[in-house]
């Protein structure tokens, strides 16, 4: 970054993320002038926001899944128990 007030280099001395956008923080070293630049949306925030997208689909998909087929969520009784119930069900027809 160029110095606003005498042309020279300025070096940069702090980088600030925290407002989701990278702010750098310049100062001349010929005349003190300190100066910033946004430099845009910062990383974390980006990925942030995919983050909270990817968990609005998951959760969309999830409500699709449940609505199209609630059994694949409902885990069904055990073998065993499922086998005492076939086995009362014939002694009951049987009666
Ligand atoms: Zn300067």
């Amino acid at each position: 970054m160029i110095c606003t007030k005498c042309g020279a280099e300025m070096d940069q001395t702090d980088k600030n993320t925290f407002t989701g956008r990278v702010i750098r923080e310049y100062e001349c070293r010929s005349c003190g002038h300190s100066d910033w630049q946004d430099e845009g949306v910062a990383l974390w925030q980006v990925l942030h926001d995919a983050a909270e997208q990817d968990k609005a689909e998951a959760a969309a998909r999830a409500a699709a899944n449940v609505a199209a087929d609630p059994q694949e969520t409902q885990p069904g009784p055990p073998p065993a128990l499922s086998f005492r119930q076939r086995l009362t069900g014939l002694f009951r027809r049987e009666k």
